[in-house]
């Protein structure tokens, strides 16, 4: 059997690691893109020295011990605990939803309890049934209407170009809501950043003797040149697989306008959004802040920022992230069935398994797959 791996992302990379270290077996990683890493990839800013990550902020955070325990063979963590803030109105709150940002909007200066009252209150004025239905509604049964209209409502209009009452509830769901003044983004019990960088990360998770990468080579350009037999690991866009034969599926794409300034500190944090439907993009990324042990770097008069523009997806534009509504989870599926009808193809990765996935599911997906799908 011989395995192909297209796409090294942080799905393809595991799997290809996988089949390299634990069955002695050769892979070839193809990759489209001129780097590895998929959208997890970082490169160091010449003139200021800043690591950014080129496709957005991307910090590691996970409950999975597997998860945890495989990843740390491949990089150590930094401490870094991601907080986020948000501009509304020309004020600025703490992000995810905590009793900070209650207080700040309403002025008020209430317990945990009474925060939990006084939000039980705003919730019931709206009379909504017990299932949420959509976006709108989950985020309105957990904090009701004034606080999503100030923080939920436009950014995520900007974000996905849809109303939030057509778009799905379990989008809400990744963002915690708390009553206390914990301001992390993520509840996991593990969470960092690669201390030597995601580059460093993805280039020791495919340096194996039995791995060789070719970037800048389309699953096009070697499509031909496949046994029949081989075992081909695919992390593109589904559709395109089948020459979109079904239809096409829905991506959101992302758009970054990249700025140096002279500066030590730009926005005093990594990230700030911007909540209100003024402003066109949706946030400001500062790299010099996911490492502040670096330094030097972090002492100096020099940052890099980057604003997140979301973007309506055309073929050829890269697809962060799948709208997994009604239609795509039915035509999805349909590619799903098509897929199976080859065994040797297995579909995978946020793109090929088109998930909203953080990075510990991919990595979760892909050792589950390996043990279950590959591993002889
Ligand atoms: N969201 C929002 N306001 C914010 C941040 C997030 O309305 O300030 C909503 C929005 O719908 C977004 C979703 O929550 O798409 C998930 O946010 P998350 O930060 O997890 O998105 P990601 O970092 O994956 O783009």
């Amino acid at each position: 059997m011989q395995y192909f791996v297209i796409g090294a992302g942080i799905w393809g990379s595991v799997i290809a690691e996988r089949i390299a270290s634990q069955m002695n077996e050769k892979v070839l990683v193809v990759e489209r893109r001129p780097h590895i890493g998929g959208n997890c990839h970082s490169s160091i800013d010449e003139k200021s020295g800043v690591e950014c990550h080129r496709y957005g902020s991307h910090i590691f955070h996970t409950s999975l011990p597997e998860v945890w325990k495989y990843i740390n063979q491949f990089t150590s963590f930094t401490n870094y605990h991601h907080t986020v803030l948000t501009k509304h109105a020309g004020r600025v709150y703490s992000l995810p939803i905590n009793l900070h940002t209650i207080n700040d909007f309403y002025g008020k200066s209430l317990s945990p309890d009474e925060a939990k009252a006084f939000i039980a209150q705003e919730i019931a004025k709206e009379g909504l049934g017990s299932e949420p239905k959509n976006l709108e509604e989950q985020a309105i049964s957990r904090i009701g209407r004034p606080l999503y209209e100030a923080f939920i409502r436009d950014y995520t209009r900007k974000q996905w170009e849809r109303e939030p009452t057509e778009l799905p509830a379990a989008i809400m769901k990744r963002l915690p809501v708390r009553f206390s003044y914990n301001t992390d983004y993520f509840s996991d019990t593990w969470q960092g950043i690669p201390r030597d960088g995601y580059a460093q990360l993805f280039k020791k998770l495919l340096d194996h003797p039995n791995i060789t990468v070719q970037t800048n080579t389309a699953y096009e350009d070697i499509r031909d040149t496949i046994p029949s037999d081989a075992l081909v690991c695919y992390t593109g866009l589904p559709d395109a697989l089948f020459g979109y034969s079904l239809g096409e599926l829905t991506w959101r794409s992302l758009r970054f306008e990249w700025e140096t300034h002279d500066v030590q500190d730009f926005q005093g944090t990594t990230v700030m959004n911007y909540a209100d439907s003024d402003v066109a993009f949706t946030r400001i990324h500062e790299f010099k802040h996911y490492h502040p042990e670096r330094a030097k770097v972090y002492a100096s008069k020099a940052t890099v920022i980057c604003k997140e523009y979301p973007k309506t997806w055309q073929r050829g534009d890269e697809a962060y992230y799948p709208v997994n509504d009604e239609r795509n989870t039915a035509l999805y599926e349909a590619y799903t069935k098509l897929a199976a009808k080859n065994p040797n193809v297995i579909l995978g990765g946020r793109l090929g398994a088109y998930r909203y996935w953080d990075m510990d599911k991919a990595i979760e997906n892909a050792l589950h797959v390996f043990e279950t799908k590959i591993k002889r």
